[in-house]
């Protein structure tokens, strides 16, 4: 088996990474290979799976073609700027071209010591892999763009943090790994030709038709904060928090990366926090729209030189361009959420009706999925949503102006049923279900609640009566409080 790589990456300066293969492990084990992402790659899955595959995941085995580098980025992180990061525990292996022409990155997350490593280790524990692969995976079948969990391995070889943990090695597939932060490592070196390479290989890659644009560098920046507002948009319309939105964590491409503290939430609340390192809130729920435009402004800042030669006439273009953010999230939002109740366009007042709902959600610790699913039902005639709310009433106090509105659309209740679970999942990756598949590999060595719930989440927006209990939210003594990047 050889991989068809083309390391387009590598072909770039040398400044723009350090070259070095990843760090073999002592006794590389399969967890899991995902075999349509594979196939999609041109890989097969089968060998993937064999001695050969997995010692190419775990790092033991530097397959033909491959051309290993780590990559060289900045970033701000809560806030604050780091000149240098990098990949400190990944090793990006090469580049291959899909079935779809769609050029993808492999690296390899947890892979040994880098230049960029710092204090840290280089490795990664087992739980955050699985975690990372339980999260990305039900983010594609949600249809939200993210990076991909191509397969995992555990090392043999313990991880040291709080505790020694099971060290694991994820291989992560994603259209590429280029990040604000990596415009900022250049940028914050005064070094504009890194800048302007780096621009104009992301242009090649991943918005090819912005080149023939009158203003390219321009275009570029309006399509990476068009990107990132539809994400934005995405993420919240299935309660979804990413817990870490520093500018080494924001993806050009508009794909979702680097899954730490992330989580769904369960009960809705705008300002909902889970990740344990979040003090102040700047994550939360609610913020994630105002923080991608804070990052998008990082972004257009490394860019000013390339948008015109006049320093003012540069940051009046990028002021232009970032004032695009807030009217195409809006829109993306507004009329997600007008989906999501069953409507097939916005009108004057439904924002205000959905306002409502979402403040009676808030103010009576409503599940989000489950609400929203709920409302699929009881376009049918079902009367379980109500009990969704602390305080039933609340929701019978909205639901008669609701159905009032849908009448204005009208449609059988069985096609707008089909229409409303097709934006409303059932199954999400509930926090304590994660919670629980972890525990039980890292403590038992038992992969089978993972496999089953991979199974589960694989259908997000399917009826799947056997699997009722993932549904749920947690109960009282189940609820995560908080989560954990474990770095
Ligand atoms: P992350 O929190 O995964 O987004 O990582 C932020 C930065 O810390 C990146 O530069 C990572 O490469 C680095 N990093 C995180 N964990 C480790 C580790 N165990 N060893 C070395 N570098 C790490
Ligand atoms: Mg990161």
């Amino acid at each position: 088996m050889s991989l068809a790589f083309d390391n387009s990456y590598a072909r770039l300066p040398q400044r723009f990474y350090a070259r070095l293969p990843p760090t073999p492990v002592s006794a590389p084990r399969l967890i899991r290979v995902n075999a349509p992402l594979a196939r999609q790659l041109g890989i097969d899955p089968d060998w993937l799976a064999s001695e050969e595959g997995v010692a190419v995941i775990a790092g033991n085995r530097v397959p033909d073609g491959a051309d290993p580098i780590a990559q060289a980025y900045a970033g701000h992180q809560f806030g604050g700027f780091t000149p240098q990061l990098g990949d400190g525990r990944a090793i990006l292996l090469g580049e291959v071209v899909d079935r779809d022409g769609v050029r993808r990155d492999i690296q390899l997350k947890g892979s040994g010591p880098t230049p960029f490593s710092r204090r840290g280790d280089g490795r990664a524990a087992l739980g955050p892999v699985l975690r990372e692969f339980i999260v990305s995976e039900a983010m594609a079948a949600l249809g939200i763009p993210t990076t991909r969990a191509l397969a995992a391995v555990t090392t043999g070889d313990w991880v040291f943090r709080e505790v020694a943990l099971p060290g694991a090695v994820l291989a992560r597939v994603a259209s590429s790994h280029i990040r604000v932060g990596t415009f900022q490592f250049f940028a914050a070196r005064g070094d504009a030709d890194g800048v302007k390479a780096l621009a104009d290989h992301a242009i090649a890659r991943h918005y090819p038709d912005a080149a023939a644009a009158a203003a390219p560098y321009r275009e570029f920046l309006a399509r990476v904060v068009a990107a990132q507002a539809d994400l934005i948009a995405r993420w919240m319309l299935v309660g979804f928090i990413h817990g870490v939105m520093n500018t080494d964590n924001t993806a050009i491409s508009g794909e979702t990366i680097d899954y730490g503290p992330c989580a769904f939430m369960d009960a809705f609340h705008p300002m909902q926090v889970y990740s344990s390192i979040d003090h102040g809130g700047r994550y939360a729920f609610g913020n994630q729209p105002r923080i991608a435009l804070w990052n998008l402004t990082r972004l257009a800042e490394c860019l000013l030189p390339l948008l015109a030669d006049d320093q003012d006439a540069a940051v009046a273009i990028a002021q232009e361009i970032l004032a695009g953010f807030a009217p195409r999230f809006d829109a993306a939002w507004r009329a997600g959420l007008g989906r999501k109740i069953g409507l097939q366009e916005v009108r004057d007042g439904d924002e205000a009706l959905i306002e409502d709902l979402l403040q009676r959600m808030a103010d009576n610790q409503a599940d989000f999925t489950l609400t929203f699913r709920g409302l699929a039902d009881a376009v049918a005639g079902d009367v379980a949503v109500r009990d969704r709310f602390a305080d039933p009433a609340a929701f019978d106090a909205w639901a008669p102006r609701w159905r009032e509105r849908l009448a204005a659309e009208p449609m059988a209740p069985s096609a707008r049923r089909d229409a409303m679970c097709a934006e409303n999942p059932a199954f999400i990756p509930r926090n304590h279900q994660v919670e629980r598949v972890i525990a039980a590999a890292v403590e038992r060595e038992d992969y089978a609640p993972f496999e089953a719930l991979m199974a589960v989440l694989a259908r997000p927006f399917d009826d799947q009566p056997g699997a009722a209990d993932y549904a749920k939210p947690p109960q009282a003594e189940e609820v995560v409080a908080q989560t954990f990047c474990g770095t």
